[in-house]
């Protein structure tokens, strides 16, 4: 399995949606602006950007003003997340935050940070828990499979009427050969069994085909990040993660965001994607950006040679890279 700092095919083949689905996705998103302290806007205002189709990898994200290195462009909440199996007893199991094991843990089996984050939850959670899911764990367990669990909570949250079950459909897709579909037929009948002994109804189910598991799959393969935050954390906590970076993984956990996905790639970008505290993305300048330019970030690690990255990016994301600094040979 790939290690990449996010998955993410770059050519984006697909026209945008109308405008309105475009600008409904900005919802999620706030500018550095709206932070300000005795800033007197009711309003938030909408972050320097915009999304249009360029000339050759589909979507891509562009500045709609100067922008100055260093700069907040925007944050984003996700539209799925999931916490490491690896960080479930360490982490929010909706916004992925380090928190303390509280004494409900035993019971429950997960954390939340904040009764914000419980109520948050409920979204899915309520539908969840009601499931036994410990064949569906084992399964993924054993293949170290991440992604079923974003797929496990986004049925969730359609059975519990918060989403649509086409709310992915915006995003590029990866291509999956028949061998790929087949093997998620387990998983979607381990996912579908689990639902059903909880009691939810053959027609509450219907939209829990084939296709559509595949289909959500296909799009968090290559646009779900793995998150790992940068900061937040006592000494200890940097301690201890620094010793389970080296047991499992560093990685709190997986999530899928709309608008940060319309990024595209470049091997060194003008943009990067940290996360500080929890979940919540926040995208920021590296370097000066002039309006009109687009936003790019690097999906992979950019200190790999040039044959390594055209190699990632080619197997796990689908396409060649031609940014100035692979053409430069660097
Ligand atoms: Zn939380
Ligand atoms: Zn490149």
């Amino acid at each position: 399995m790939l290690s990449l700092l996010r998955s993410r095919r770059f050519a984006q083949r697909c026209p945008p949606k109308s405008k309105q689905l475009l600008t409904s996705y900005f919802f999620s998103t706030t500018s550095a602006t709206d932070h300000r302290h005795g800033s007197k806007c009711s309003q938030p205002s909408p972050p320097p950007i915009q999304v249009l189709l360029t000339e050759s990898a589909g979507r891509g994200v562009f500045a709609t003003r100067n922008i100055e290195s260093g700069e907040l462009i925007h944050t984003a909440r996700p539209m799925i997340s999931h916490p490491s199996l690896s960080s479930i007893d360490r982490v929010c199991y909706f916004c992925l935050k380090n928190t303390p094991k509280g004494s409900d843990f035993e019971a429950q089996k997960v954390l939340f940070c904040s009764e914000e984050c419980r109520e948050q939850a409920k979204g899915f959670y309520e539908v969840e828990k009601e499931a036994d899911w410990s064949a569906f764990v084992a399964h993924c367990q054993t293949r170290a499979l991440k992604y079923p669990f974003l797929a496990k909570r986004l049925a969730c949250m359609i059975l519990s009427g918060i989403t649509s079950a086409n709310s992915l459909d915006i995003l590029q897709p990866a291509l999956l050969s028949p061998q790929m579909i087949s093997q998620m037929e387990e998983e979607l009948g381990l996912l579908k069994s689990a639902l059903e002994a909880s009691g939810i109804t053959s027609k509450q189910l219907k939209f829990l085909t084939i296709e559509w598991y595949s289909g959500v799959l296909a799009r968090i393969r290559i646009n779900a990040f793995r998150i790992e935050l940068a900061g937040g954390c006592s000494y200890e906590d940097l301690l201890a993660s620094a010793a389970l970076s080296v047991e499992s993984e560093a990685a709190v956990g997986n999530a899928v965001y709309i608008l940060p996905s319309f990024y595209n790639h470049d091997c060194d970008p003008n943009s990067h994607i940290v996360w500080v505290e929890n979940v919540d993305a926040r995208l920021k300048a590296l370097r000066d950006i002039e309006a009109g330019e687009e936003l790019r970030i690097c999906y992979i690690d950019a200190s790999m040679d040039r044959d390594a990255r055209q190699n990632i990016l080619s197997n796990g994301f689908g396409f060649e890279c031609r940014c100035p600094r692979c053409l430069l040979n660097d």
